[in-house]
């Protein structure tokens, strides 16, 4: 079912999963966020059946809030694997964990409308699945995210996440990890941590900051209005969230993914957790969390040289974020 090859040349990863190409599309196939209305929703209450079964459920009232299962078109899986026919490149066993996480039973109802409480709890439910991934030996790397409409790679618009534990460690988490080396061993302090203060002192790019986190524009953005939201404190990885980050985090998402939805109409977007791979130490890496705004695509020259170019500064975009923040706020105050 599933196979990873290596590229000989970039060092990159793909995963072949034969499998997905089954899987069903609830959007119709344009550009507006339109469902097609025939679609039977597999995550709403009352169709658990349409799921593979339940690992894991967070009751309230004696209704689900959180289900977690194993999903039905896996990219990664833990029994499948297809024979490599070629020596001459480099491949593993797609084997791995491939995981959804549907947070809310409403099916209109996305995460900048939950209540803080809930997104605490979507993020400890989230915690506690990167942990048990993380303790599996075959497993190097767990990555949670989310993709937020069909410009952002969602098949299903009912809100939810993934987590896939794959059994390397990807290029992109490699390349951080040597810059956090090279840092540390030039300054002898965590690039994150440093980065984090000097965008608070700086403040043109920052667009929210709570006593746990703060959140800005990167200096070299890739995608227009890309944030990162980053924990003060030093922590590598979700699992080393206390109560106290996570309750700072929950406030975090829910203003500033509410700001980012009120950017353009229909705004599609990818939020990507950065975590340690499995086998560092904790100085070598500090967590933090992407939000990708989906305002066009990557074109041919983004793969034709992996550079971005990006029409909006960084500083211009975290204005724009920062308003909208500012007269949300001025808003909820009048009413
Ligand atoms: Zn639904
Ligand atoms: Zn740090």
């Amino acid at each position: 079912m599933s196979q990873m090859r290596k590229d000989i040349i970039s060092g990159e990863w793909v995963i072949f999963a034969s499998n997905r190409r089954k899987k069903p599309y609830a959007f119709k196939h344009n550009s507006k966020i339109r469902e097609n209305p025939d679609t039977v929703c597999p995550f709403c209450m009352g169709h658990e059946g349409c799921t593979t079964p339940e690992r894991f459920r967070l009751e309230k009232d004696g209704n689900w809030e959180i289900r977690v299962f194993k999903n039905m078109y896996p990219a990664v899986d833990d029994l499948c694997f297809e024979v490599n026919m070629d020596n001459f490149y480099d491949s593993m066993e797609g084997i791995g964990f491939h995981e959804v996480l549907v947070d809310t039973p409403v099916h209109n109802e996305e995460l900048h409308e939950f209540s803080w409480d809930h997104i605490e709890r979507v993020i400890k439910v989230l915690k506690s699945r990167f942990t048990l991934f993380e303790e599996m030996d075959e497993i190097k790397y767990v990555q949670i995210f989310k993709n937020n409409g069909p410009m952002a790679g969602a098949s299903i618009s009912h809100s939810h996440w993934q987590v896939i534990g794959v059994p390397i460690v990807p290029c992109e988490q490699e390349r951080a990890l040597l810059s956090f080396e090279n840092y540390r061993n030039k300054n002898g302090t965590c690039l994150m941590c440093d980065m984090a203060e000097h965008e608070i002192k700086f403040g043109e790019r920052l667009v929210f900051e709570n006593a746990g986190f703060a959140a800005f524009i990167p200096y070299a953005a890739k995608f227009s209005f890309e944030i990162w939201v980053v924990p003060k404190k030093h922590i590598s990885s979700i699992a080393g969230m206390g109560e106290e980050e996570i309750k700072y985090l929950a406030e975090a998402i829910k203003t500033i993914i509410s700001a980012v939805k009120d950017i353009k109409e229909d705004l599609c977007y990818n939020i990507c957790f950065q975590d340690i791979p499995k086998g560092h130490k904790d100085e070598d890496f500090h967590w933090y969390m992407r939000i990708l705004p989906r305002i066009g695509a990557p074109a041919g020259f983004e793969y034709g040289t992996g550079s971005y170019i990006n029409p909006i500064l960084p500083e211009t975009a975290a204005q724009t974020v920062r308003e909208i923040i500012k007269n949300k706020h001025n808003e909820n105050k009048q009413h």
